[in-house]
Formats: C-alpha cells, structure tokens, sequence
C-alpha cells in the first residue's frame, strides 16, 4: 500500500498544497490564494480529502505558536492579514484529519529542504534567510528544526547602523531592525521609491544592503555557529550582493570565528519556488 503525505506552504498571497508518496512524487498539488481563513480553508481541506494521509507537515507565515505547552499551539497569532490573527490554523486541519501533524514557520521548513536537498545538503546546521517584501529566517541545528519557546524572528534584530545610511527605517515595530533596513521595500524607500531590481549593481546603496545582511551573519554566527547560511527572496536575485556581503561580512568579524570559506557559507538557495514543498514533505515523512 503506498503512503501519502501530505505538505502545506502557507504564505501571506497563497497557499501551495500537495500530496507527496513516500518517493517523493507529487501526486497532486494545487495553490489557493490566501483569503479569510472561512474562505481560504475549506478550499485546503478539500484539497487533502482524495488521499488517506500518513502525516502532513506545514509551514506557516506568522508569527504562530510553535509551542506544545501552550494553549494556542497551533494558532497563527499577530498578524495583520485579515482574519487571520488568533486563528487556529492547525485546529482546523485536525478536526478534518486525525493524523500526526508538523506545524513550524515556513522559514524554518526552506531551511529543512535546503539542508536535505538544496544548498546544505549533506551538513546537520543550516540557516535559511528570505530577504524580499519582509526578512525571515529559521533553521535547522544539528538536524532540529530552531524553535523552543517560540520560534526565531530572525528578520527583526536590532543592527548597527551604516554610518552613510540616513534612511530612517520602515518595521512598524521596530523602525530600523534588519527587516526595516533591508527588506525590499527599504531598499527601495532609501531609494527614493526607485524598484529595487532597476538599481544598478555599482550603486552604493547596495554597499548599505550588503553590511546590513552581513552584520546579520556575523550576529547569527556568533549565536548559532551553523555550517552554512543560505539565502533566498526576491531581493538575492541581485547575485552580485553575494560578493558584497563576503566581504563585508569578513570586515566585520576580523576573523574573531573561524567560519566555512565564505563563498561555502553566505550562499544562495538551491530549491528555488519548491523548497517550501519540498521541507514540508521531508519532515512529514520524517526523513
Ligand atoms: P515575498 O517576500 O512577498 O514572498 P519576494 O521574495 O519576491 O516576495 O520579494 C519581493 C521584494 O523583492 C520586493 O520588495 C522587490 O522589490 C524585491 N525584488 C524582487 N525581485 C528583485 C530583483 N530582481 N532585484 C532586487 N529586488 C527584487
Ligand atoms: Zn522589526
């Protein structure tokens, strides 16, 4: 008898769902886009209904509550898309199917992709960065996937600033954490409103994007000693910002750590659009 597994990427504009047997085939996979839960779920559920399913893993936009002690374990929690705050996601999945369920950040599920088939592939720790509408990362760390109490908003920590960058900052939360400086939208504020892929690669605000990720690496690094980390989003289709951010990044830490050779280290994801699906099947599986 084969067995299915299913996988949800749960992102802010869509939904991508998929069926996967244990040779990670793709039986079925649709996209929904992202409404009202009322509307956007019933959708999904119906989705699954056409196989019996061993397990299914998913990978959320958030912030949600990864932790099992809590009451609202499960639940997607601060977010401003509407319907969606305080809603219990994973509730709703279980009282359709009554199987075994992994419930973690989508971040953190590209980190799980990246690292069994993608970029990392072969090494226990990986961070995985996102730096395009907003900053996420997640991670694997030897072979777990990074939550405890809750899970990483590695997009909002506080940097040092460029001392050439006078653009103020745009988190709602915390004006200039990392994703306020470098997420696309500021990249394109300081810009002057100018769309971030017209930039040419010699301008200097690429300079400014560049340490902000690399202060970013350094911090991570000092933490979480991962043997790699690995970069996707829009904004990295710049591949010129690898370069700039080796080096910034080698600047910054005056080789106080001994790190992986950098162009092994600051790299771009592998899996592209499917590292989402692909995590999700790999931990649903549990392989
Ligand atoms: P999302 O984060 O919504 O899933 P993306 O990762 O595509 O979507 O990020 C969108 C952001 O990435 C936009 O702010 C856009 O300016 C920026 N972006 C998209 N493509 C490029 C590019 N080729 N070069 C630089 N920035 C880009
Ligand atoms: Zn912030």
């Amino acid at each position: 008898m084969t067995k299915y597994y299913g996988a949800i990427e749960a992102g802010g504009t869509k939904f991508v769902c998929a069926i996967g047997d244990e040779q990670m085939n793709i039986v079925k996979r649709a996209k929904f886009a992202t409404r009202r839960p009322a509307e956007t779920m019933p959708e999904v559920i119906e989705f699954f209904k056409e196989y019996p399913l061993e397990k299914m893993a998913i990978g959320s936009f958030g912030p949600i509550d990864v932790n099992q002690n809590s009451a609202t374990y499960g639940y997607v929690t601060s977010t401003p898309k509407e319907g969606w705050a305080n809603y219990n996601f994973l509730g709703e999945l279980k009282k359709n199917f009554d199987i075994d369920y992994v419930w973690t950040t989508d971040v953190n599920v590209a980190a799980y992709g990246e690292l069994k088939l993608g970029a990392a592939k072969g090494k226990e720790s990986v961070l995985y960065l996102t730096v395009g509408t907003g900053v996420g990362g997640g991670g694997v760390i030897n072979g777990k996937l990074l939550q405890g109490y809750g899970h990483p908003e590695m997009g909002h920590i506080i940097l040092r600033r460029h001392p050439e960058d006078y653009y103020e900052g745009n988190c709602p939360y915390h004006r200039d954490c990392l994703e306020g400086l470098a997420a696309g939208p500021a990249v394109e504020k300081r810009h002057h409103g100018q769309k971030a892929v017209t930039i040419p690669s010699d301008n200097p605000d690429w300079e400014i994007e560049a340490y902000y990720l690399a202060q970013a690496c350094l911090d991570y690094t000092l933490v979480l000693s991962p043997e790699m980390i690995v970069f996707g989003g829009g904004v990295m289709h710049q591949e010129h910002l690898f370069e700039k951010m080796r080096a910034s990044f080698s600047e910054q830490m005056k080789d106080y750590v001994k790190t992986p050779a950098l162009d092994e280290y600051i790299v771009h994801a592998q899996l592209g659009d499917d590292a989402g699906l692909t995590g999700c099947l790999l931990l649903a599986m549990d392989k």
